[in-house]
Parts: C-alpha cells; sequence; structure tokens
C-alpha cells in the first residue's frame, strides 16, 4: 500500500525510505517467528561455512525464498528484510492530525490521536 487516506482528508503517502509517516510493528505473538526466520537461514549458512561449503549454501538457496541475484554481502540484509514482510504489519501516522493507521492483512484499522502529530516514525526520539 502506498498511500493511505486519513479522514481529515490527508493523504499520506509512502515513497521515499526511510519514511518519516511509516513504520513497522511487530506483535508479541510474532515474534519468535520473526526471530526463527532471521536465525534459521543464518545457523545454516554459518554451518556450511563451517563444512567449507559454503558456495554450494548459496547457489543452493539462490531462488529458493531469496533472490536469484543474492550475493553474500547483502545475505543479512534480504533475510531481515523478508522475515519484516512475512511477520511485521505496517503502521502510518498522518503528519496532518496524528492519526495511526494500522494494516492488518488487508483490513486498515484507523485511530485518532488527542495529541496530534507527535513525529513517532520520524527518527527524531526527542
Ligand atoms: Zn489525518
Amino acid at each position: 500500500m502506498n498511500e493511505i487516506k486519513c479522514q481529515c482528508g490527508n493523504t499520506i503517502k509512502e515513497g521515499s525510505y526511510p519514511s518519516s509517516t511509516s513504520a513497522y510493528y511487530l506483535t508479541e505473538s510474532n515474534e519468535d517467528r520473526y526471530a526463527d526466520a532471521i536465525a534459521m537461514p543464518v545457523e545454516e549458512c554459518v554451518e556450511s561455512a563451517k563444512a567449507g561449503s559454503l558456495d554450494n549454501w548459496f547457489s543452493t538457496n539462490k531462488g529458493n525464498g531469496y533472490p536469484e541475484d543474492l550475493s553474500k554481502d547483502t545475505f543479512a540484509y534480504d533475510i531481515i528484510g523478508n522475515s519484516q514482510q512475512v511477520n511485521m504489519n505496517r503502521v502510518y501516522e498522518c503528519e496532518n492530525c496524528g492519526s495511526l493507521h494500522f494494516l492488518k492483512g488487508d483490513t486498515l484499522l484507523s485511530y485518532s490521536s488527542t495529541k496530534g502529530y507527535n513525529k513517532l516514525f520520524s527518527g527524531d526520539e526527542t
């Protein structure tokens, strides 16, 4: 979803990365699946490296849930990204009124803010 229409009339666009108006959220019930989806391929990769068959592991796993052009240096980012896509959902903050919009599956759940726009996802911790 690249655009969210807020009830205040504002359109939240998700075009740039990192976005200051959207983030991923991880429910506690998905924490183990998220971590397992990262730990399992890393463990396989490390074990393959220990056994001296790392090139074989990469060859075997290309196209098997990983992109064909998977390089070893992008491997970690790719498995983290894959786990995010599968185990996390998106949340958007309207920069006009501060409403939060949670994407749960294909359903958008919206909640109004009592304190306006709070820059929750801007990366500014102040
Ligand atoms: Zn709004």
